[in-house]
């Protein structure tokens, strides 16, 4: 297992600076594994994590677990909250973190690696064991499904797929897509 130290080092490389997200990002996520007694996440295939934001503290936990998105590890939950939850695949145990409400708010003047340094992890963060399946369709591994939409003719892998009376669509075709194409 890595230090802090070189956690935050990886960070920093990693995300182009340490902010105050960064470190409590690495905190969080070494906190977490720590919990779930995970020793060396980044040679751990069964932990996935869902974060409830997409800003610094994420990138932190990646750099500290290596669960990406690319790798079905990390799941994002648009809540805009500095919170994660750990889920090992292997025992189903699953652990929530978030900052404790009277944990000093990050101002611009304060340096991130001294402002919560006298604080301890357990003083920092509340951990809540949570029940959380992670659906078949979203783990790890060989895709589970493979279809083609019947309007855009897209390939559609892990059951995304919606069904219109009798067909098959992607959510795009089927509920409006977050983008529009010119001169449609
Ligand atoms: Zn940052
Ligand atoms: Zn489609």
């Amino acid at each position: 297992m890595r230090t802090l130290e070189e956690d935050l080092e990886a960070a920093r490389v990693f995300h182009g600076h340490l902010c105050h997200g960064m470190v409590m990002g690495v905190r969080l996520a070494r906190y977490a594994c720590r919990e779930l007694g995970i020793d060396d996440p980044r040679s751990y295939r069964d932990l996935v994590v869902y974060v409830e934001m997409d800003r610094c503290a994420t990138d932190a936990v990646s750099v500290v677990t290596g669960v990406t998105l690319g790798r079905r590890r990390l799941k994002w939950i648009d809540y805009g909250k500095m919170a994660a939850t750990f889920v090992d695949l292997a025992t189903d145990r699953a652990i929530r973190l978030a900052p404790k409400p009277d944990v000093p708010h990050a101002g611009p003047e304060s340096d991130p690696l001294t402002l919560w340094s006298d604080w301890t992890d357990e003083q920092l963060f509340s951990v809540t064991p949570v029940k959380l399946v992670v659906p078949q369709e979203d783990r790890p591994g060989a895709p589970s499904g493979n279809v083609h939409c019947a309007r855009c003719g897209e390939k559609i892998q892990d059951r995304r797929e919606v069904l219109r009376g009798g067909d098959v669509f992607c959510r795009a075709c089927a509920n409006g897509a977050y983008y529009e194409t010119y001169g449609s």
